[in-house]
């Protein structure tokens, strides 16, 4: 491993107590400065998932469905970057924001990704402890795979991957609802306001906003939706998850995928209930995005 990424690596789980506290620390001014109504127990769901998944699951259970997958690219990639100047860098940051537009557009769009992602849109309230609430289930989903095009070019896993740690860093301040908008920025940068309509499930601003870092991929394919003063954004699912038991919500759309497979009438219908849109029935009468909008 280079030794500028191991660093990085590190630095990053010191980055768990400092997140945990800033988030805590709008939790308690929300509550007792604002004296807004502020979901504590949806803020002990998504600390147990955060703590579940950094010190549990990624510690004892290294299996991932992209693993092999991301040691063949490697072995036979094209070329090997030599991450030396400003010029890789700047490719792998951008390589790497494309590669996460398409694996963020991918995971509402299709069920088998949405399982695990389902969890990070579960909060129905936009607070920065929702930041951090992505499930356990990443690895089963494979979701590094969107990766896999970046590594074959010649892009070290590692940088990669520290890569897409720090975007992932750096969307932790846009889980907020008190951030106005930001001027110019807003054409640049995902921001706290491109943010709460990805997160808002009011038909209007449903599958929109699936930047990292910028919003530019999204006015690029035609998936920006810009926040409107007068249409205040509903968070949660679709159809709202209730509960705060980190387990439930962490399996809660792959134990719904598994009744809907087990019931399905056709080996069609099957593999729709997997591969098709999340909230696909059969009859059409389902809750797809674009139906419901
Ligand atoms: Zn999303
Ligand atoms: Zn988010």
């Amino acid at each position: 491993m280079p030794p500028a990424f191991a660093a990085l690596t590190d630095a990053l789980v010191y980055s768990i107590p400092i997140v945990i506290a800033v988030a805590t620390l709008e939790a308690l001014v929300l509550t007792f400065v604002a004296r807004r109504p502020y979901d504590w127990r949806s803020y002990a769901a998504s600390l147990a998932d955060f703590l579940t998944r950094e010190f549990g699951v990624r510690r004892f259970l290294a299996f991932s469905l992209a693993v092999p997958a991301i040691g063949w690219a490697w072995q036979h990639r094209l070329t090997t970057v030599p991450l030396n100047g400003a010029l890789a860098f700047a490719l792998l940051f951008v390589g790497q924001e494309f590669c996460y537009y398409w694996f963020h557009r991918t995971s509402h769009r299709v069920r088998w990704f949405w399982a695990t992602h389902a969890v990070h849109h579960s909060p129905n309230e936009f607070t920065l402890a929702a930041a951090y609430r992505f499930g356990l289930t990443g690895a089963l989903s494979g979701t590094s795979l969107f990766y896999v095009p970046l590594i074959w070019l010649g892009f070290p896993p590692v940088a990669v991957f520290a890569t897409l740690s720090l975007n992932l860093l750096y969307q932790f301040w846009l889980h907020t609802d008190w951030i106005p908008k930001l001027g110019w920025l807003e054409y640049v940068l995902n921001t706290p306001s491109h943010h709460r309509v990805h997160h808002a499930s009011n038909p209007h601003y449903l599958d929109a906003n699936y930047g990292g870092v910028l919003i530019v991929f999204d006015r690029l394919f035609g998936t920006l939706v810009v926040e409107q003063n007068d249409m205040p954004c509903r968070y949660g699912l679709v159809k709202p998850l209730l509960t705060n038991n980190p387990f439930e919500i962490a399996f809660h759309e792959w134990l719904a995928m598994a009744r809907d497979v087990w019931q399905a009438k056709s080996w069609r219908h099957r593999l729709a209930f997997v591969f098709g849109p999340p909230g696909w029935r059969p009859d059409g009468d389902g809750l797809v995005a674009r139906a419901v909008r």
